[in-house]
């Protein structure tokens, strides 16, 4: 094993000791390289169980909470998923080997186009991206199976409800600027169930239906 192989089982091993037990998603994280999607500078630090900086004052996820929201998503491998908030791309790249296509948008196109290579690298094809304000979903490509979204909301934008199908699952984390709450919806029969799953710090969700 090289010295990054080994930093990854050990990410692998801290998730699993913080109660990540969906071994589909432990397996596609531990296939992934996530040092390929942080600037290399801080290449040393990307299998800390922590956020890191990515430029334009953004920050790719902290490996915990994206095990989470995967796993919250329940995916089978034949969804069409919308994802808010590009960034990094490494939940994209992580969905991606779950799901049947991912259609995500971020406001920065730097972030967008530097994702972009990285998916290109990796050979990753089922990835259709998008620069814009996600607060306003993507209708074209509408309805989606699951929508994640991975930047603090103010409230939950309407429109995501509109977009998500039936049976459709939404992950979203949404509170103050400082802080939120991550929520799980549920869409059955056109009703929707919400549950709270915890506490999480996430960038703010900048857009017409989000933070100004
Ligand atoms: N999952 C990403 C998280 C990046 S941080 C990763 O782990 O790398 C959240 C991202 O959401 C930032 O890149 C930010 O620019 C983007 N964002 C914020 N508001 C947005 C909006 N309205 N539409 C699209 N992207 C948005």
């Amino acid at each position: 094993m090289t010295s990054t192989e080994l930093a990854r089982q050990k990410m692998i091993d801290t998730l699993r000791k913080k109660g990540i037990d969906d071994e589909r998603v432990l397996e596609v994280m531990a296939n992934i390289k996530r040092h390929l999607f942080v600037p290399e500078e801080l290449e040393h630090r990307a299998y800390e169980d922590g956020p890191l900086p990515i430029g334009e004052h953004q920050t790719i996820s902290q490996p915990y909470m994206v095990a989470y929201m995967t796993h919250l998503l329940n995916l089978t491998g034949r969804e069409r998923i919308l994802e808010i908030g590009t960034g990094s791309g490494y939940q994209t790249a992580i969905l991606a080997q779950l799901s049947a296509v991912v259609f995500t948008m971020e406001r920065f196109v730097t972030l967008a186009q530097t994702a972009k290579a990285h998916f290109e690298m990796l050979g990753i094809n089922n990835i259709v991206q998008k620069v814009g304000d996600g607060t306003m979903g993507w209708g074209e490509e509408a309805p989606f199976d699951r929508i994640i979204v991975t930047a603090g909301a103010p409230e939950i934008p309407r429109i995501y409800y509109a977009q998500l199908a039936e049976n459709g699952i939404l992950v979203i984390p949404s509170g103050s600027r400082r802080i939120q709450e991550l929520k799980l919806i549920e869409k059955k029969q056109d009703e929707t169930i919400t549950t709270s799953k915890g506490g999480c710090v996430f960038v703010p969700l900048i857009g017409s239906q989000g933070w100004k």
